[in-house]
């Protein structure tokens, strides 16, 4: 019998759990604040912003965007980080990507605040993966563990096999997989023979954007498979990077897409926005 991991119901428990921690702050006078900021238009990215403002909205959050004309300038748009990083009533911010070309994205995203980036990007976040700190980590990363905890998926001394080395997904993932015991093995494109890596995972994470990409002669039978990917296909739909009808056959568990890790994701970023609330004013 296999597990389907429903990451819209994970996300909803997530979510009304940090309902009293916002009670508490809100009674302390202090309403936890996440500011997105939005440079031009990308209908995907729209989409993606009206989410995470619903579920602020939802559990009490005052949520915020800051929508910027596609032709803004690097400068103009550093100075609107700047004024969200003074803002006392703004706890959380992020920066919607994809950012138009001429923008430098690394530049922009160094600029926030390392206490408001409640995406988890900045440098300093980041390396304090390494040594096994999650302050204000990445929240796709975050959100795959919650969803392996909340189903009680044991993490240590099993061996995980993550697709894709991002920045933002598969590195800080490994991380945190190496800091609950996992052994954990890396892959990415330039991987020879992708099969003979996944079919030794215990847990098997694809985080690619390759629709279908890992299919059931891929997986071990048993595997807990956690599919990150987001694939829009031709005839509109959505897909992760897993063949689901055929690999579900296989696994112990594994998460859909849409409905898997997508809701943890903006679950987690309510999260540390109010993580990052409590820490800028402790009780
Ligand atoms: P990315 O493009 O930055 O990285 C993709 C990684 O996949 C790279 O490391 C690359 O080496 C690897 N890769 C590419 N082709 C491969 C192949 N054939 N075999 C093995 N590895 C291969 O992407 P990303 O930002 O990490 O996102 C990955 C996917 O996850 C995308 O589909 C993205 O939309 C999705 N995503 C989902 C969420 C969510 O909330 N569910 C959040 C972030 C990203």
């Amino acid at each position: 019998m296999t597990t389907v991991l429903d990451g819209a119901a994970m996300a909803r428990e997530l979510l009304n759990e940090l309902r009293g921690r916002v009670a508490l702050l809100t009674r302390r006078g202090v309403r936890p604040g996440l500011a997105t900021v939005l440079v031009g238009e990308n209908p995907a990215s729209r989409v993606y912003v009206r989410n995470k403002i619903r579920a602020c909205g939802d559990i009490g959050l005052h949520a915020e965007v800051c929508e910027l004309a596609g032709d803004i300038t690097q400068s103009q748009l550093l100075e609107a980080i700047q004024t969200l990083n003074g803002r006392t009533d703004i706890h959380g911010m992020i920066v919607q990507l994809p950012l138009p070309k001429a923008i430098d994205a690394q530049r922009v995203l160094q600029s926030i605040a390392v206490e408001k980036d409640v995406d988890g990007f900045n440098w300093a976040n980041l390396g304090s993966l390494v040594d096994g700190h999650e302050r204000l980590a990445p929240c796709t990363p975050l959100g795959v563990i919650r969803m392996l905890d909340q189903a009680r998926i044991p993490i240590e001394g099993r061996h995980a096999v993550v697709i894709g080395r991002s920045s933002i997904v598969g590195k800080p993932l490994a991380l945190m997989l190496i800091a609950r015991g996992a052994t954990v093995t890396v892959c990415n494109s330039k991987t020879p023979d992708l099969a003979a890596f996944t079919r030794s995972a215990d847990i098997l994470v694809a985080a690619v954007g390759r629709p279908k990409l890992v299919t059931a002669d891929m997986v071990k039978d048993g595997a807990v498979v956690i599919d990150v990917g987001i694939n829009r296909l031709p005839d509109g739909k959505l897909a992760g990077d897993v063949d689901y009808e055929s690999v579900k056959t296989k696994a112990s568990a594994i998460s859909p897409v849409p409905g898997g890790v997508g809701p943890m994701t903006v679950a987690m970023l309510v999260a540390n926005t109010v993580a990052a609330a409590e820490r800028l004013h402790p009780a």
